[in-house]
This record gives structure tokens, C-alpha cells and sequence, in this order.
């Protein structure tokens, strides 16, 4: 497979080959199409095989293919990591790969000022990059609206689990909009990874590498 193969726009062909990219990955090979489909995904894939382009790229596409309003961004893409460094790592995927895009994103964490956050979500955003506990501060402080999203990532869900994350998650999911496409990567499978995976996801495309 090329990524030319992979029913991308020009604008996310052409950051991906600034970044040197040729090849997918296998995991971008095997993810990237039913993520564009809008299926639910459980994917097993560790570190290191590019799984945050495998997400990333099809997140960008299909808001691509979406209506897009002139105005305020509303935010309607929540990807969730369990440390502060991923969540940073993640968000700089997003920026880019998505430098030809007019999407806005933003990354919060705690362990730093919450008042810079705030600022950036309220100038508004259509993608999020979180650590659990602080979007939940977040949005205890009414700075942001969970009402639009309608794509939710949980990457490294082991390690959210291992890191007693597991509340914060569950308080987080039961205030998405209940309609939306989950996306759920995870290095093991665990009784407790089954678990959320089946309070989670709908019929997902299952992704091993
Ligand atoms: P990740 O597993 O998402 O943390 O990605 C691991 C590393 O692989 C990152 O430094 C990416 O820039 C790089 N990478 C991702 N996709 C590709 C690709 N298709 N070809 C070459 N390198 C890649």
C-alpha cells in the first residue's frame, strides 16, 4: 500500500511526504481505511509503529469531508492520552500533519497554568488533545463544550488504566454526545481493556500489528 492508495486529500499527501513519509505502516496500512469509513476501532499497536498518524490522518480527512462553517471553530474531535509528554507528542502530529488543513486544535494538561488553556479553547477549536484529569477540570469550569464532538480517541488505554484513569474516562465518556466514532488503542488486552472496549465501542474494526 502508498499512501496515495489510501484516499487522502493532497493537502495531508503532501505533509505526510514533507515528514519523509513513503511507506504506511502496517498499522497505518490496516487502520487508516475503516477509520475513514467511520467504523469504531480497536487497535493493538504500540509505540514506535505509527499508530498517531494511523488515527491522525483519517481524523483529518473526514473533517475535511464534513461541512465545514466559516466562523468559530466547535470542537468535534477529543483524543484522550495519559500523560502530559504523549498528549504534547500527539498534538504536535496533529499540527503536523494538518499544516494544509484550516482545522485549529490545542493541547491540555496539568501540572501547568489552566489560564492559557482556557484562553485557547475559548478562541475555539475543532480538535482537543487531553489528559483526563485536567479536561475534566476544564469542563467543571464550564471552558468546554463537549456537545459537537463527535469523534473520541482513548490512546494508550492500558496505560490510562495502569495510571488510574479508568473513573475520570468513564466520567468523561458519559458526557460525549452518544453518537460519535470511538477509536481505541491499546499495547495489551486485559479483562479491563475488554471491559471498556465493550462499554465503548460499536461493532469496531479490530486492528492487530
Ligand atoms: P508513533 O508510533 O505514532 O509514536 O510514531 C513513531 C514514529 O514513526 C514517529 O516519529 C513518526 O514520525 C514516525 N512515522 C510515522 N509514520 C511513518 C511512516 N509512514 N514512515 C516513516 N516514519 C513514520
Amino acid at each position: 500500500t502508498s499512501f496515495s492508495q489510501l484516499s487522502l486529500s493532497p493537502a495531508l499527501l503532501k505533509a505526510v511526504s514533507e515528514e519523509g513519509y513513503t511507506t504506511p505502516t502496517p498499522v497505518q496500512a490496516k487502520a487508516i481505511p475503516p477509520i475513514l469509513e467511520g467504523r469504531d476501532m480497536l487497535a493493538g499497536a504500540q509505540t514506535g509503529t505509527g499508530k498517531t498518524a494511523g488515527f491522525t490522518l483519517p481524523i483529518l480527512e473526514r473533517l475535511t469531508r464534513h461541512e465545514h462553517h466559516k466562523g468559530k471553530p466547535k470542537l468535534r474531535v477529543l483524543i484522550l492520552t495519559p500523560t502530559r509528554e504523549l498528549a504534547a507528542q500527539v498534538a504536535q502530529s496533529v499540527v503536523t500533519y494538518g499544516k494544509y488543513l484550516p482545522f485549529r486544535s490545542t493541547v491540555v494538561f496539568g501540572g501547568v497554568g489552566i489560564n492559557p488553556q482556557i484562553k485557547a479553547l475559548k478562541a475555539g477549536v475543532d480538535i482537543l488533545v487531553a489528559t483526563p484529569g485536567r479536561l475534566l477540570d476544564l469542563h467543571s469550569q464550564q471552558c468546554v463544550d463537549f456537545s459537537n464532538i463527535d469523534t473520541f480517541v482513548l490512546d494508550e488505554a492500558d496505560r490510562m488504566l495502569d495510571m488510574g484513569f479508568v473513573k475520570d474516562i468513564r466520567r468523561i465518556i458519559a458526557l460525549l454526545p452518544k453518537k460519535r466514532q470511538n477509536l481505541l488503542f491499546s499495547a495489551t488486552y486485559s479483562d479491563e481493556i475488554k471491559a471498556l472496549c465493550e462499554s465503548i465501542l460499536h461493532n469496531p474494526a479490530i486492528v492487530e500489528v
